[in-house]
């Protein structure tokens, strides 16, 4: 989080501009609320240039409820849909889906980092069109940044939306906002809140109105696109507060410049780190140079029993949350939107400084 952005939530958090009551005690029909809801939709509209074709909804779920709300809301008339899988959480995506019909994985490297010999990278992905026209596919899905692995896609399937014969449907939970994107290419972007946007709790969908009227019959009304389209996100109570903080972070982002500063920022920080970890010894990137996170830079030390050690005198420093996802192990640092240059700067010496220590 910006820290302007939680000291003016602090300051606003017993009495929101002179109104008496705090953001999470006014209802959500309140002319108040109405007013901070309709400028952070229409800030994040305007952030990502959002099309007059496609809706911006506030929902719950998270992206792991995508996973299942995405679904029961593009299968009317389909039986399959097809699966990109280039790490964890996409390939949680297309077994969720498997639930509801048939799952085709028409792309698989998410086993490529358990060979050591191969970086884990995205596909080559011209053969995908082949493999998906011409097949009722429902849609394509694909994770735009992979979390966990650190693997990013840098435009290669919008690139070729236009020539798909179904919607494209994309996970940007951990890269939405660090990057233009042209959002009339997608069927449904989707993104848990808790990276660039805010607080989680909100759940950001992106939907082309023209897909709004394909959601199966059991599909929950809370979760049915077109319900909540037609409701302003306020077929239930949203989860209002989560929204209020986006909306503070949205007026922060755009202030700094917005998504073009965003993404010329992450290029400048991910580059001083990848740096680093090229010019060392100790430390390794297993992702193809390429394919490499702007967000979230994985590394391992070539001395695994160092660890421990890392991690501790990182965190002397106030250098925390380092330590890799329990199932890839190494460390990981994320690096989104709110983190300073001066916080990525401070890793780097850290781990230079590390590294002499230990040779
Ligand atoms: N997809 C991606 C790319 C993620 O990074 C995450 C969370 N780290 C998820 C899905 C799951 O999000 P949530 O926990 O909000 O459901």
């Amino acid at each position: 989080m910006p820290e302007s952005v939680l000291r003016r939530a602090a300051e606003e958090m017993l009495d929101w501009q002179g109104k008496g009551l705090s953001v999470m005690e006014m209802s959500h029909r309140s002319p108040e609320y109405t007013a901070i809801f309709e400028k952070t939709r229409s800030d994040f509209r305007t952030l990502l240039n959002v099309p007059d074709t496609h809706d911006v909804l506030f929902m719950q779920g998270g992206a792991v409820g995508m996973n299942a709300i995405v679904p029961l809301n593009l299968l009317k008339g389909f039986e399959q849909a097809a699966f990109v899988n280039t790490g964890a959480w996409s390939k949680k995506t297309s077994k969720e889906f498997s639930k509801y019909g048939l799952s085709r994985v028409v792309l698989d490297n998410a086993n490529a980092q358990a060979d050591a010999s191969s970086a884990c990278y995205v596909p080559e992905c011209v053969s995908l069109l082949e493999r998906v026209n011409g097949q009722q596919m429902a849609y394509l899905h694909y994770c735009d940044n992979e979390t966990i692995s650190g693997v990013e896609f840098t435009g290669q399937i919008e690139a070729l939306a236009d020539r798909f014969d179904c919607p494209i449907v994309a996970d940007m939970s951990s890269n939405i906002l660090s990057k233009p994107l042209d959002v009339a290419s997608y069927g449904v972007i989707y993104g848990g809140a808790q990276k660039n946007i805010g607080p989680a709790g909100v759940t950001i969908a992106i939907v082309d109105k023209a897909l709004l009227n394909r959601a199966l019959p059991i599909c929950p009304s809370a979760f049915t696109f077109g319900t909540v389209a037609e409701n302003g996100s306020m077929y239930n109570t949203p989860p209002t507060y989560s929204i209020y903080i986006a909306g503070l972070v949205f007026e922060w982002l755009m202030e700094q410049g917005g998504v073009a500063w965003a993404q010329a920022q992450a290029r400048i920080k991910a580059d001083l780190l990848y740096d680093t970890i090229d010019q060392s010894s100790l430390y390794n990137c297993p992702v193809r140079q390429q394919d490499r996170s702007r967000m979230n830079v994985p590394f391992t030390l070539a001395d695994e029993s160092l660890n421990s050690k890392f991690l501790a005198q990182a965190a002397q420093r106030g250098l925390v949350q380092l330590k890799g996802h329990k199932s890839v192990g190494g460390m990981r640092a994320s690096i989104y939107n709110a983190m300073p240059l001066e916080g990525v700067q401070a890793l780097a010496a850290f781990m230079r400084e590390f590294e002499k220590s230990e040779a």
